[in-house]
């Protein structure tokens, strides 16, 4: 998804679907997907804690690395089907306990804040999929219902109870972020104690039951910094499996400066202009949200621009 052009400075990395269509409705049809599985146009790639192969190629790209599904090493895997690409290619992901050797040794294996940066944006969606469903299958191995072991089906999404037959789906836990503004327009970033030194960025935390994205922004902004905001406007989301964040970002203006961190999450904020940042940045005293980070793309975009480097 992108921004809407009133507000768009860039899409987001990792919100693109990259062309995928995700076939939710063929992922119970057993003998379509034993068919798909089995077509050599297929592509598969291993999925592992978190991580897959990458390499670079000769043209300057980075991409996946995958295979057709007669080479996929599918003993002791899960599969999980991840959809179909515009030129009819189906795409799988087979969940292992280790990545598997490579004769080539242009590829290495990268984690997806590694590779997501890289990759594009066909690429990056195939694997936050894949490895969205591999955290959330780890995660939930035992029925929540009765506390029967689970088994998979729906192929990777979703989880069977052979006991109770509760059928369990993969969650995403909504997460608020904010850039804040005031009268002035300046932005409000604060650091997390165990952060690296002159890192600051956003405010993020969770949704709690019974609220709304808005009232999180406000409760969120008013714990960690004393700050009362109004007007939260939806601006993006991204998906963030770290291990199954979805990432709603927010913009919201207030009238008071005065900061008041909670010394618990937060240890310290600052208001800063466009000059105050940049001269901060430039001079290295403050390191500013950087990466795929949804959180460097709300400072940008207010910004104006990407952000200097040190
Ligand atoms: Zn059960």
């Amino acid at each position: 998804m992108r921004n809407t052009p009133d507000n768009a400075v860039q899409p987001i990395a990792m919100t693109g679907t990259g062309g995928i269509d995700r076939d939710a409705g063929r992922r119970i049809d057993e003998a379509w997907l034993g068919a798909a599985w089995s077509h050599p146009t297929t592509r598969v790639f291993v999925v592992s804690s978190g991580r897959a192969l990458i390499e670079d190629t000769a043209d300057g790209r980075t991409e996946l690395v995958t295979m057709p599904s007669f080479d996929a090493p599918l003993t002791e895997a899960h599969r999980y089907y991840l959809g179909t690409g515009p030129d009819g290619v189906r795409y799988f992901a087979l969940q292992k306990d280790e990545l598997p050797g490579r004769m080539d040794q242009a590829a290495r294996p990268a984690g997806l804040r590694e590779a997501a940066a890289l990759l594009d944006d066909r690429d990056a969606a195939l694997l936050v999929h894949a490895i969205a469903l591999e955290n959330w299958q780890r995660m939930h191995r035992f029925c929540s219902r009765c506390g029967e072991r689970t088994v998979i089906a729906a192929a990777g999404h979703i989880r069977r109870c052979p006991s109770c037959g509760a059928e369990h789906y993969p969650r995403t836990d909504p997460a608020v972020i904010t850039l804040v503004t005031d009268e002035e327009d300046r932005i409000l970033l604060g650091r997390q104690m165990h952060w690296p030194e002159g890192r600051f960025s956003t405010f993020a935390g969770f949704v709690e039951p019974g609220e709304s994205l808005e009232e999180a922004v406000v409760r969120e902004i008013e714990e960690e910094v004393g700050i009362t905001v109004f007007d939260p406007r939806y601006v993006a989301s991204q998906p963030w499996p770290f291990p199954s964040s979805l990432m709603l970002g927010f913009l919201a203006s207030t009238r008071t400066t005065e900061i008041r961190v909670d010394g618990e999450e937060i240890e310290q904020a600052r208001w800063f202009s466009r000059d105050t940042l940049r001269a901060a940045i430039e001079s290295r005293e403050v390191s500013p949200p950087s990466g795929i980070s949804i959180a460097a793309r709300l400072v940008e975009r207010w910004y104006g621009g990407p952000l200097p480097r040190p």
